[in-house]
């Protein structure tokens, strides 16, 4: 017996553990969470919000039991690090994706004779614990100073060696690392050149390396309160994460009531009722102490950072400041309004939701229903994929042959986004005899009429002539856009918008619930249009990042941040206006002005240090001293 099949959860018809579009984290047994392709087929960043979302409701149970067994962390004293450079290079194979393209053995033989280096070696896996150990046991051996590791990229395993040095007694920053795979090996084929290329990396990343200086952590007091904005079932679901986890939350919403687009919805393609489901969200969340609902209420300020930010709710009448640890934005979309098709003209052309709701309403009246997918979506105002239309005209299209067997209906279409197991409802669509034709792109279907009648033209590639389709109704399956104000909360919160509006995860696959500032996360529809399922993992894996930061009660914030050479700052403010996360300011000095940084808002971005004219700010870890050091390195004028 497998170990999961030993824990009694049920499976779908694929094997694939059941969860549920309202608890897309939890299995058929309280306490049993599923995530990742063990639930259905995912991408990427699916998978990682899911598996956070999972991490936050087993986070939620245990949340009474917080620190109960946590130890805390000793680390040796900081060695002094002072003297003459002794570095230390660990060159990885990566099992063959690196080795597979570059001699390591080589790169490591030319390492051992670069000034400065005491000691080089080559490991199958350099982040495996036992690679880890080795980089410790050598620190202690060898009395090495600096740490080089020619692997993969920082943006991943950086924190990991960092952490390691710090283990054996090094300051964090006096590690390096050389991005000999994203960089080398995966990009290239040549043997030769690759090595050769490796080597130069590597000789790169040792010049700096002599030059790196110790640096401090900031620890950060944090509020332990959090802000949701937007009440839709995103906003619900985070907020619901947040307080189950014993933290306040605020949540905020624009409208006047709680629940969203979801309140629209008379049913999912898979039967359940949404509304019911948000009506519960609402009243769980109405009634549970730890959350204090502001509706009729925006955001209208935002200042601090991570652990300490100061909000500023505006509602109409009256203004009120709170403190927040941790913000998720969960701001959620609307559907666009449809121009063309005789939409707002003709009673009989609406949207697939207001389709949805005449059918649920028992208020569907018509033998030829012709619907028309794409309408607002993948065009060149709004390229991206709604996501969530197709899904609804299969539900519309099934639920009319089952209330009017009947009926016609035909699916104008240019691809069917029936993706995971929504394949199975394309099929029994076309079983029951709905009638899918393909559109060409170029040529999208109008509608007009002729006397009373609903005409709809299409050209096909699937037949050769313009076809003209008699309707009694049309529907068409409009954009989803971003809901109305994230252009000024992404200025209010610094963050970035995509170019359809959209806010802008950190990184797509690696942090699909954080923005690239400290503290604030995202989910839902305020990210991109989504499925149900999708939007309450998405915003449970918020919560739970939100409250992981609650739960620390200080946050470290990086070391390596812009620093400012007051004497030589003539007060411009040119690093203030062009630093992308509001992390300098002018503070009077005297009689003079002069930039100040905020660690914990510093990204180490270097912008300022770019734009300064009198070179009197610097990104520390990224001197101009270490970064020509590494390009003489490179034009080997060392
Ligand atoms: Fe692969 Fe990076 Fe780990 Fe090396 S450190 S084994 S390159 S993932
Ligand atoms: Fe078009 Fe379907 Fe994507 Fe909606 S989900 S934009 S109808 S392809
Ligand atoms: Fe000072 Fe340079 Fe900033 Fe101007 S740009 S305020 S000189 S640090
Ligand atoms: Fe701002 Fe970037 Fe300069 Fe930091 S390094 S103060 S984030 S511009």
């Amino acid at each position: 017996m497998s170990a999961v099949a030993e824990l009694g959860v049920e499976h779908d018809n694929y094997g694939f553990i059941k969860t549920g579009p309202f608890a897309p984290a939890d299995t058929s047994v309280p306490g049993v969470y599923a995530l990742g392709a063990a639930a259905g087929p995912r991408d990427i960043p699916e998978t990682v919000a899911r598996a956070t979302a999972a991490a936050a409701r087993a986070q939620a149970l245990l949340a009474g039991e917080r620190n109960a067994l946590t130890v805390k962390k000793e680390y040796p004293e900081e060695k002094d690090a002072s003297g003459e450079p002794r570095i230390g290079v660990f060159v990885c194979h990566c099992g063959s994706n690196i080795a597979g393209t570059v001699d390591v053995e080589k790169v490591k033989h030319l390492a051992e004779n670069l000034a400065g280096v005491v000691y080089a070696e080559t490991n199958l896996y350099t982040c495996s614990a036992e690679g880890c150990e080795k980089i410790r046991e050598a620190i202690a051996a060898h009395d090495l100073n600096r740490v080089v590791v020619a692997a993969c990229t920082p943006r991943t395993h950086e924190p990991l060696f960092r952490e390691t040095c710090r283990e054996a007694g090094l300051n964090r920053y006096l590690f390096e690392m050389a991005n000999v795979r994203d960089q080398c090996s995966w990009v290239h084929k040549d043997r030769e050149q690759a090595t050769k290329k490796a080597a130069d990396l590597v000789r790169m990343s040792v010049a700096k390396a002599g030059l790196l200086k110790p640096l401090p952590m900031y620890e950060i007091p944090v509020t332990p309160v959090a802000l949701v904005i937007g009440g839709g079932i995103a906003g619900l679901a985070a907020a619901e994460a947040i307080a189950a986890q014993g933290f306040e939350v605020h949540l905020v919403e624009r409208e006047k009531n709680l629940g969203g687009n979801l309140l629209k919805l008379r049913t999912t393609l898979s039967g359940e009722n949404p509304y019911d489901r948000a009506a519960d969200a609402v009243a769980k969340v109405g009634s549970n102490k730890l959350v204090k609902v502001h509706t009729g209420t925006t955001v209208s300020a935002v200042s601090g950072y991570v652990g300490n930010f100061q909000v500023e709710l505006d509602a109409g009448s009256k203004k009120e400041n709170i403190a927040a640890g941790s913000i998720v934005v969960a701001t959620g979309g609307r559907e666009w309004s449809p121009e063309g098709f005789l939409a707002g003209e003709d009673d009989r052309v609406m949207t697939s939701s207001e389709l949805e709701r005449r059918i649920a309403d028992g208020k569907f009246e018509a033998q030829r229903v012709v619907m028309v997918q794409c309408v607002g979506s993948r065009c060149e105002e709004r390229p991206y994929c709604s996501r969530v239309c197709c899904g609804l005209a299969l539900k519309n299209a099934l639920s009319i042959k089952e209330q009017e067997p009947g009926a016609e209906v035909i699916v104008l279409y240019r691809d069917l986004m029936a993706h995971g197991l929504k394949e199975d409802y394309f099929t029994l669509a076309r079983e029951a005899g709905v009638v899918f034709l393909r559109y060409n792109p170029d040529e999208p279907p109008t509608v007009s009429k002729a006397g009373d009648a609903l005409q709809v033209q299409v050209a096909s590639p699937e037949v050769d002539e313009t076809l003209e389709i008699a309707a009694d109704l049309v529907a068409l399956s409009v954009a989803i856009v971003p809901a109305e104000g994230s252009k000024e909360l992404s200025e209010i919160l610094k963050v970035p918008l995509d170019a359809a509006g959209f806010f802008s995860e950190a990184h797509i696959k690696l942090r699909p619930v954080d923005f690239a500032s400290d503290g604030i996360f995202l989910a839902g529809v305020a990210h991109s249009p989504k499925e149900i399922s999708e939007n309450i993992a998405q915003a449970q894996a918020a919560g739970g990042r939100a409250a992981s930061i609650l739960a620390r009660g200080v946050f470290a914030a990086e070391g390596a941040v812009a620093k400012v050479d007051e004497e030589a700052c003539r007060g411009c403010g040119v690093c203030v206006s062009v630093c992308p996360y509001g992390a300098i300011s002018l503070a009077a000095k005297g009689e003079a002005l002069v930039a100040s940084v905020n660690p914990a808002l510093c990204k180490s971005c270097g912008t300022c240090a770019g734009a300064c004219l009198s070179t009197a700010i610097t990104t520390e870890h990224f001197t101009n001293e270490q970064i020509f050091a590494a390009i003489a390195a490179k034009m080997e004028v060392v």
